[in-house]
């Protein structure tokens, strides 16, 4: 399943430092000999290619990247420090045009690719570099060169790690939603692409996933066939699968029943799909009537080999927090192929508490 992601920034490249006049001046020496040291290399800019990321939003919130200039030479033989790179990651898939004439400058397509985007300025030379047999004494000194500015555009196809799959009217859009505003940030990203039915959940350590809602094979099995294949198409990339369950007025449905229609669906649609890592949660956990059948519907799912049953409420929150986080635990135990480890969650003396932006804020009740 996938979104484009597009941001445009500039980045600056340090300016080289300027070489250095000056001369030795020493007892009995009135007139050393020239002294100024070349000023150092400005910094680069530069993109690393990482797994971990799985968006630009970093980069959405800085429109601007600028790597430090070189430092100028200077007497008794210094040389200038050239000025810091600046690294900056991004994830696996950024496409990096040239904004101005749309040219592709790089496909950073693998793991740890790194790329200079704005070469930093050369330093200039110190009048050490100018002496010659006729002139001793040289008064002259280059500038540094002015590093490179560019203004770039960025574009990331977004895969989704996370389907949803559910009957309509479970929530599902509804928890994408309450994914999403629970990082302020995120309610205002702009996709170039806009996809309603995308959120980015992220973590307060800059760790995030793409959860996408796969629109349902039951209302396309009302429709035709045709639909089918659409879904699974969407489906085929989510990593891992969350199937969403609630409770319904409808008394012929119950969330039981629901699971294994559901199933059998997916099982007649595509049997690998039916066997990917799926998560089960229970929505709307706000009703009562949802809350009367948590504990029998977890017990019945159990009789079908399901582990637990996540139970939650989009619209109070409870229970949304731990959600996300057996999410990512989920995703972690489930990695892309050829992808490297992902961190580690960090232990619960670490997470920040009473932080009231993100998730993580209670320790999963998993462990
Ligand atoms: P979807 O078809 O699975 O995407 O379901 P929606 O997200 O569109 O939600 C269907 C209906 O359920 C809407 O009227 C929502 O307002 C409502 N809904 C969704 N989540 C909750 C919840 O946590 N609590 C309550 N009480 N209603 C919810
Ligand atoms: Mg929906």
């Amino acid at each position: 399943m996938q979104f484009v992601d597009e941001v445009v920034l500039e980045v600056r490249a340090g300016k080289g430092g300027d070489g250095c006049v000056a001369f030795r001046r020493e007892k009995f020496l009135p007139l050393g000999g020239p002294s100024g040291g070349d000023g150092g290399k400005g910094g680069d800019v530069v993109f690393h290619a990482h797994e971990r990321l799985t968006t630009l939003l970093d980069l959405h919130y800085r429109r601007k990247l600028k790597a430090k200039n070189g430092e100028n030479g200077r007497g008794k033989d210094q040389y200038g420090a050239a000025g810091k790179d600046i690294v900056q990651q991004v994830p696996v898939g950024t496409q990096v045009y040239d904004d101005e004439t749309g040219a592709l400058i790089a496909d950073l397509d693998e793991h740890d690719m790194k790329i200079v985007v704005a070469a930093g300025g050369q330093g200039g030379r110190g009048n050490i570099r100018f002496a010659t047999p006729y002139d001793r004494a040289p008064r002259r000194a280059d500038d540094g060169k002015p590093g490179e500015v560019r203004r770039l555009r960025l574009e990331l196809k977004l895969v989704a790690d996370v389907g949803l799959v559910g009957f309509p009217n479970v929530g599902k859009s509804t928890l994408i939603a309450a994914v999403s505003r629970a990082q302020p940030k995120i309610a205002d990203y702009p996709f170039t692409t806009l996809v309603p039915n995308l959120g980015v959940a992220s973590f307060p350590d800059g760790h995030g996933f793409v959860i996408a809602d796969i629109p349902g094979i039951i209302e396309g099995a009302a429709e035709g066939a045709g639909l089918g294949l659409r879904f699974l198409r969407h489906a085929e990339r989510s990593r891992v699968l969350v199937h969403v369950l609630s409770a319904d007025p409808d008394p012929e449905r119950d969330p039981v029943s629901d699971y294994d229609t559901l199933m059998e669906e997916l099982r007649s649609f595509s049997p690998e799909l039916a066997e990917r890592p799926m998560m089960v949660a229970l929505s709307k956990s706000d009703l009562p009537e949802v809350r009367d059948v948590a504990d029998e519907v977890t017990a019945q799912l159990a009789e079908r080999g399901v582990d637990a049953v996540h139970v939650f409420s989009a619209v109070t929150r409870d229970g949304l927090d731990d959600l996300m986080v057996a999410i990512r635990r989920f995703l972690t135990a489930h990695p892309r192929e050829d992808a490297p480890p992902e961190p580690e969650l960090p232990s619960a003396e670490d997470r920040p508490h009473g932080d009231a932006k993100g998730f993580l804020e209670e320790p999963p009740t998993e462990d």
